[in-house]
């Protein structure tokens, strides 16, 4: 069985980005950039279920700018056996992002594809649901528990209160949450022979998809700055400022 893995390169989760002076976007010149966080947990997961002996191949992919090769490169030390680059320097929606890896699911033809519930730099949440509805697959979103049995994948999904489990009919796309697993520290030696695996380039014209955006961002702005607080001397002045400045009581 053949797992396919989205990775998308975003900014690294421990860098604060900065807003551009015009309002037009965030300035990610010069920053560190990672794969998504949700994206190293999906990884993981798939190279478990390959240590277990459920899958035989693991087919990262990602699509974006010349870099992407690097976050690839990472998935391939971290266990997938192939790389899957479509390159391209347009900036990419969730819906020319689901369309293009229903175009490589179709080419490669696996049995379940991972991604992560959301990437850090839009917080769209929005790609793997679109993939699945475009394969006509099944969905299993905020997966926190993945088993894949014969022509099936029980999936526990983090929702609000609670957990739910759904059985899905494989070919299914999973949408990994954080509480999946710890993905690995990746070692020296599975770098070096991670260079050595195959990467192949498409660009999208290849598939014939229309990545031409539908969202026009109108302005990017930084939230507002949260005002000092003040001490208060006992519980009957905060009793005091909370009814009659704060007027919240
Ligand atoms: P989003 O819907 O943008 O929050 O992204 C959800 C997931 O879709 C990510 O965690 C990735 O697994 C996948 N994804 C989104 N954009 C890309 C990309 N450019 N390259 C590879 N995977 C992506």
């Amino acid at each position: 069985m053949k797992a396919l893995v989205a990775v998308k390169r975003v900014v690294d989760y421990n860098v604060k980005v900065r807003v551009k002076a015009d309002g037009s976007d965030v300035d990610i010149g010069n920053v560190k950039m990672s794969m998504n966080p949700f994206d190293e947990v999906a990884v993981e997961e798939a190279v478990r279920l390959k240590e277990a002996g459920k899958v035989s191949e693991i087919v990262a992919v990602s699509l974006g700018g010349k870099k992407c090769e690097e976050t690839l490169r990472t998935a391939l030390a971290m266990g997938a056996d192939r790389a899957v680059h479509v390159e391209t320097e347009e900036k990419l929606e969730p819906l020319a992002v689901a369309k293009l890896l229903k175009a490589v699911a179709e080419k490669e033809n696996p049995q379940i594809l991972l991604l992560g519930k959301q990437a850090i730099d839009d917080d769209a949440n929005q790609t793997a649901q679109m993939l699945a509805a475009l394969l006509t697959a099944s969905q299993g979103t905020f997966a926190s528990k993945v088993s894949l049995e014969n022509d099936e994948v029980v999936v526990t999904r983090e929702i609000d209160g609670g957990e739910e489990t759904v059985a899905l009919k494989l070919p299914a796309v999973l949408s990994a949450d954080l509480r999946l697993n710890e993905p690995r520290f990746v070692k020296l030696p599975n770098i070096m022979a991670a260079k050595k695996k195959p990467l192949d380039k498409v660009v999208p014209a290849d598939f014939g998809v229309d990545i031409t955006p539908r969202v026009h961002v109108v302005k990017v702005a930084e939230p507002q700055a949260r005002q000092a607080g003040v001490k208060v001397a006992d519980v009957a002045e905060l009793v005091e400022k909370l009814k009659n400045e704060a007027k919240v009581i």
